[in-house]
């Protein structure tokens, strides 16, 4: 079957593509192994931070994560004890960009991303009309340890250096802001550009937008295998059809790596699990988006529902919520927040972000094809950024000049 822009893979980073690429006139197919919309993304904790400008690998980090694993009861960073040959490389790699160069080249490119995705969020939601309880109140870093309230102010200074507005608040406006808190969180810091949305409810409008456009879908349709001539792919095969196209967008997420080995290309990237727990019914639901700065977990309120995501452990596959950790976060969440005894649960989940071992996305032309684009390795902001990785395929794809330099993201970096 023959195609024009074949899209592999449809949650954020792909469908986001698809908007993109159809809005610029290009006819696109996509080839989703399950269903689309679904991914890493639907159960995840729905914030669009573009306030969250630091790689992932950034000084210190890899030292606080060992020394987090000594208390395994709350450790928001857990490791797989895996000895094969790439999670080895990778885990070294990622020790190893965990410096200040790392953060030179990262912030810049983290922020141009961020800044053109927020404004990207705003336009899709606006303009296709999309409900998604999408919440602009920003996002609030709690406090409850004075040592890591003075440290968040710390990093709020640091941010505000590179132009993000982060107000701090003491206790008293904090409160005023959200009645709902426990007595003993002292302060937190605010930025307000973050907002959020119901990350289920985008994707599926995003979805179903995108077929309105014309988009084909063919849905538990899992890519199997390529073939290649003179460096250009020129078959993609699937169990019941092979296809064709002029350009082939691989936006597979924590599955990349496998897909392209078979293309000769290495992607480092691993997988780094995550779990939420959705509850219903709140009394006093809160208005903004959170992290629990002590605890390092995210809280989202999306209509009558509020969201509690944490835990990053590298390595891991299996995507079945943890009952262990599930409860843990429930622990957290009433650490913040006074709740009723008993809490209505209506999802608990478990997704994989996709992570690269300096922390930046991949995004860029393959170095080894001619009709390959690569967009993956976006950690924990696969849905931030997906709206500004969706513009800049498109205007790979169509020999445009991108919205910046985006040479930070290539793949080459780990060639
Ligand atoms: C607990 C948690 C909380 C998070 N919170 C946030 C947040 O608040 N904000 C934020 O920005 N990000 C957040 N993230 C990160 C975000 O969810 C990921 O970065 C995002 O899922 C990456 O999107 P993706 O499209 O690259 O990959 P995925 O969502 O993993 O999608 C990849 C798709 O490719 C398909 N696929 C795989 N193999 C094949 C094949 N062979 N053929 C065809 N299709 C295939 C899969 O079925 C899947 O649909 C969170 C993640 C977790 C786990």
């Amino acid at each position: 079957m023959k195609t024009d822009i074949l899209i592999i893979g449809g949650s954020s980073i792909g469908l986001n593509c698809a908007y993109y690429l159809l809005k610029s006139g290009r006819k696109v197919t996509i080839l989703e192994a399950h269903e689309v919309a679904q991914g890493n993304v639907s159960g995840n904790a729905g914030q669009i931070v573009p306030s969250h400008i630091i790689p992932l690998a950034a000084p210190g980090v890899a030292s606080s994560a060992l020394k987090w694993m000594l208390n395994e009861k709350t450790s928001p960073f857990g490791m797989a004890m895996r000895f094969d040959i790439d999670y080895v490389k990778w885990l070294v790699q990622f020790a190893r960009s965990c410096n200040e160069a790392n953060l030179k080249r990262g912030i810049p490119a983290m922020k141009n991303l961020g800044q053109l995705s927020a404004g990207n969020f705003q336009k899709i939601i606006t303009e296709e009309n999309i409900a998604c309880h999408y919440g602009q109140t920003g996002m609030i870093t709690l406090f409850k340890d004075a040592k890591t309230f003075s440290a968040g102010v710390h990093d709020a200074e640091v941010l505000q250096t590179h132009g993000i507005a982060v107000q701090v608040l003491d206790k008293t406006a904090l409160h005023a802001l959200e009645p709902n808190l426990q007595n003993d969180v002292i302060g937190g810091t605010h930025c307000k550009q973050d907002c959020f949305v119901n990350p289920a409810l985008f994707l599926k409008s995003l979805s179903e937008r995108v077929r309105e456009m014309g988009a084909e879908i063919f849905e538990h349709t899992p890519v199997t295998g390529f073939e290649i001539e003179n460096k250009k792919i020129t078959k993609v095969k699937t169990a019941e059809k092979i296809f064709e196209a002029e350009q082939i967008i691989l936006a597979t997420g924590v599955w990349s790596p496998q897909l392209a080995r078979d293309l000769k290309l290495q992607i480092p990237v691993q997988p780094a699990r995550g779990y939420s727990l959705t509850i219903d019914s709140i009394k006093q639901m809160p208005q903004h988006a959170f992290t629990l700065g002590d605890r390092h977990v995210a809280v989202t309120p999306f209509g009558n529902l509020l969201r509690v995501t944490g835990r990053l452990e590298v390595g891991q596959f299996d995507r079945t919520p943890n009952p262990k950790w599930i409860h843990r976060l429930e622990n957290f969440l009433r650490e913040y927040f006074v709740l009723d005894e008993k809490i209505n649960i209506v999802e608990t989940w478990a997704g994989l972000r996709p992570v690269t071992p300096d922390g930046i996305p991949i995004i860029g032309k393959s170095p080894l094809h001619t009709n390959l684009i690569v967009a993956t390795g976006h950690a924990m902001l696969g849905l931030t950024l997906g709206p500004a990785t969706g513009q800049i395929v498109s205007e790979l794809v169509n020999g445009k000049d991108t919205a910046f330099d985006i040479s930070p993201f290539a793949l080459e970096r780990f060639m």
